[in-house]
């Protein structure tokens, strides 16, 4: 028999360019395919999980090695994801490895530096085992952690892999990195009306009895049968207990404990996965769009007849999710997957709520929080070629942050991509510097897909491509409900200062404003985009203020933890009681953070429940998701927070938001700055007065009269857009150019200079004037490793592959010179 010598093009997860041949042993000639993962050796000791790119037959000029075994019966990467990967890696100039790297859940893609760890749900019965995998156990008894390269030695086998696959497939091992974010069930309990009691009479007869002898329980009854909403067709709902007591802002739970003895109330609990907690509280049977919703609807899909991509301008509050779900719905009837793209930090289970009301359990969803079982079991059930056993279900509808974009999709129908201004579609680091929500148009377009983009503040970019006729545009301008928009108001702070009317940082009028919503029991939320207690300390005799010794910047003062913080690099230090510099004693904080606010807000409204929402309180697996379920819950008066605060949430008692100063960011040097103050104050906005009350906004600012916040108050898009554009054009920014920063970094100064220089040199005989650096960035020092950076600006008209070759050109012969060979350049194509 002729037996052909085979070969595959692999993909390695690694930051090489290109693609890495090797020979294929004749027993696997028949199950090879594209796709599949392999096991190969690279370098002298070290395993891979690569990706088969490619089968072929043409011999390499050098003897090509083996590969050690196929881990896949059938393909888990496809051909469209290949593209996408391969277009990533052309567009943002890095390897199709380092995209293959974020692409693909950690548990796919095992190295020999991989670590492994025992299962603690193992139940320790070695007998389902096989020798080498009982090897493996025992070591891990013993040692608690061990890499695939110790597991090589203590099984004296080099094709381990698939051994540590078995051991996880039986539940017996777990990727160290998982452990942290095990999914942890949760236990609630949830209250039910006993049927006995439903029928009208027996229920007025029950709250007569009740009014007279127990107002306490008739309470609890009032706000079970609120919350129920009218159910009397069918059987009494279960209600979440906790909210129940929310609703009458209780922590007695004696009257509800009499109630079920007297089986008026069923008590029950359950395990709520804690993204559905409250999942099975009403159900609305189906949407009606309001007018202006339906004719957004239909002008989109006109719209999508012409256009692949239809940017939606839809202000806060008007309804878009309902636009997406009548969208989706008529893609799953026409057999198509839909991916539902958000920002990672908007992605709250309020969202994913409303959708699985309307889709249920269609709806997978994808974010880094997931650990990686969880990733895993999403991406088998997307991939069309997985066989569907132990219960897997079919995913049509993927709701995810940027990663999301990575799943296996076969037949993607419509991508959504909402909040589509969001700065964190970016990754920023590591490589592939790429942004989802460009990528999703690339993705959708080799699926022959739609894509929507959706926002209340649309970026300038896409703003500008819908305005230039490359995207379709449709506008829905009004909130759902007739609610109004909220007034805004403007507090001067610095005639403030002057009339001694401040306290601590809130202006009288912010502080009359909250106490007039506190008193009628609604909710504030507070915005800063400060976190920790206090930015900076300073010297009042030196004006000395103390750096981190790894980076060039002031540091942090937390509070809590009672140390100075850096937030670059997280070095921590105590806090000095003299100036280190001319050893005063007088050091001053200055500036405030969401921790001093927290403070306080303490003082000031000692009856009030206060929460902080940002990064310092959110580390855990479910922390931010527990502050927003309080917060829904009216466990708490005031949510102050950062960013987080402004991004997607909809809640249905605030009306009142409070900007605690929007001149830092309206300040900051970037030419993004005007649009992200503006587009942050309408979303911030947008979270006051929802439902049937109009909310009021407060911005504190020391230049009331500024553009952006008239801009804001005005509810005028079009001018802010048109200033913007003009400004753009004249200084030469997108969209009008396209940039691509290079960050050259390096431990010692000199050499960084002189290397920059040069390279800039190198760059700017060919681009000429639209090279500008090399210079400090604005943090010039990082984690002890200086920095430079030199921008490149590309006019929009011009063969932008063209000058990406070029570029790396330069930067090749940059890196090969070898005086500069340990000079790191970062490229970021499309900085944001
Ligand atoms: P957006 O995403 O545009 O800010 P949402 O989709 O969050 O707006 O809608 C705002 C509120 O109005 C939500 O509470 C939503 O449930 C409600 N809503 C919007 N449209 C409808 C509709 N057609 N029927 C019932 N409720 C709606
Ligand atoms: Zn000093
Ligand atoms: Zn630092």
């Amino acid at each position: 028999m002729e037996r052909k010598t085979l070969f595959v093009d692999l993909v390695l997860p690694l930051p090489v360019k290109g693609y890495f041949t090797y020979r294929v042993p004749f027993e696997l000639n028949d199950i090879i395919q594209p796709g599949v993962r392999v096991v190969v050796q690279f370098g002298k000791k070290k395993v891979y999980t690569a990706l088969v790119r490619r089968v072929h037959e043409n011999v390499p000029t050098y003897a090509a090695k083996f590969l050690l075994s196929i881990l896949d019966d059938f393909p888990i990467v496809n051909e469209i994801q290949f593209r996408l990967w391969e277009w990533i890696a052309s567009y943002y100039l890095c390897t199709p490895g380092e995209v293959m790297n974020i692409a693909l859940p950690s548990a796919l893609k095992l190295t020999s530096e991989t670590l492994l760890v025992l299962n603690p749900d193992f139940s320790g019965d070695y007998s389902q085992l096989n020798e080498n995998e009982f090897l493996v156990a025992e070591a891990l008894e013993i040692q608690e952690v061990i890499s695939i390269t110790d597991t090589m030695k203590i099984t004296g086998q080099a094709k381990v892999i698939p051994l540590i696959r078995n051991l996880i497939e039986k539940g017996v091992v777990l990727l160290q990195e998982e452990i942290n974010d095990r999914f942890k069930p949760k236990l609630e309990s949830f209250i039910r009306l006993s049927p006995n009691f439903a029928p009208d009479f027996a229920l007025q007869k029950l709250m007569d009895e009740l009014e007279k002898r127990a107002f306490k329980q008739l309470e609890f009854l009032m706000a079970y049968l609120q919350l129920a909403g009218q159910y009397y067709d069918s059987d009494p709902p279960e209600i979440n207990k906790r909210k129940v007591m929310a609703t009458i802002r209780t922590k007695n739970s004696s009257p509800l404990k009499a109630l079920v003895e007297k089986n008026v109330f069923e008590l029950s609990e359950r395990i709520v996965s804690r993204l559905d907690s409250y999942s099975n509280d009403q159900l609305p049977s189906d949407i009606t769009l309001s007018e202006a919703q339906e004719k957004a609807l239909t002008e989109i899909e006109t719209k999508f007849q012409t256009f692949p991509t239809v940017l939606l301008h839809g202000v806060t509050s008007s309804g878009k999710t309902e636009i997406y779900i009548k969208l989706i719905d008529k893609q799953l009837k026409a057999g198509k997957q839909v991916l539902y793209l958000l920002p990672e930090i908007a992605l709250t289970s309020q969202v994913i709520k409303r959708l699985r009301r309307y889709f249920g359990d269609l709806v997978g969803v994808y974010h880094s929080k997931f650990n990686e079982q969880e990733r895993v079991e999403i991406w088998k059930s997307v991939n069309s070629n997985s066989v569907k056993k132990d219960g897997l279900k079919d995913y049509p509808i993927v709701i995810g942050a940027r990663s999301a974009l990575f799943l296996p999709y076969n037949n993607l129908g419509l991508i959504i991509v909402d909040e589509e201004h969001d700065n964190s579609f970016k990754q920023f680091d590591p490589a592939p510097r790429y942004n989802a929500r460009d990528s999703a148009l690339v993705l959708a377009n080799m699926h022959g897909a739609k894509t929507l983009l959706g926002s209340a503040t649309p970026s300038l970019e896409s703003f500008f491509n819908a305005k230039q006729g490359k995207y379709g545009f449709v506008q829905l301008m009004k909130r759902y409900g007739e609610v109004k928009m909220p007034e805004i108001l403007v507090a001067d702070l610095s005639k403030e200062y002057k009339q001694k009317s401040m306290h601590a940082n809130f202006s009288s009028l912010l502080l009359n404003k909250m106490k007039e919503v506190l008193e009628r029991g609604e909710q504030v939320i507070l915005f800063r985009n400060r976190r920790g207690f206090s930015p900076r300390l300073e010297c009042e005799d030196c004006n000395h203020s103390p750096e981190c010794k790894n980076c060039d910047v002031t540091m942090v003062y937390h509070k809590h933890i009672n140390l100075l913080k850096c937030h670059y690099c997280g070095y921590s230090t105590r806090v000095p009681a003299t100036c280190p510099e001319c050893g005063s004693k007088s050091l001053k904080m200055k500036g405030f953070g969401t921790e001093k606010l927290e403070e306080d807000l303490k003082i000031l409204f000692p009856k009030h429940k206060i929460a902080r929402m940002d990064l310092d309180t959110t580390r855990g697996k479910n922390a931010h998701q527990e502050i927003i379920n309080r917060f829904e819950n009216r466990e708490i008066d005031i949510l102050i927070g950062t960013q987080m605060v402004s991004k997607g949430l909809d809640f249905g008692n605030v009306s009142l938001v409070g900007v605690l100063s929007i001149d830092n960011l309206i300040n900051f040097p970037d030419f993004r700055s005007f649009e992200r103050a503006f587009q942050m104050l309408m979303q911030v906005s947008g979270r006051a007065g929802r439902k049937e009350k109009q909310g009021t906004v407060v911005v504190q600012s020391n230049n009331p009269w500024h553009s952006v916040i008239r801009y804001v108050m005005d509810n005028n898009f079009d001018e802010m857009f048109d200033s913007q554009l003009s400004e753009r054009r004249q200084f030469a920014y997108p969209p009008y150019y396209r940039l691509i920063n290079l960050t050259l970094q390096h431990k010692e100064k000199d050499l960084l200079n002189k290397g920059s220089e040069e390279l800039a040199k190198l760059l700017k005989e060919k681009f000429g004037a639209r090279i500008l650096g090399p210079e400090y960035p604005l943090v010039s020092r990082v984690r002890n490793r200086y920095l430079k950076k030199i921008l490149l600006k590309i006019e929009k008209k011009s063969d932008i592959t063209y000058a990406k070759k070029l570029l790396s050109q330069a930067i090749n012969v940059f890196s090969e010179t070898s005086n500069y060979r340990s000079i790191r350049v970062v490229i970021d194509v499309d900085p944001q």
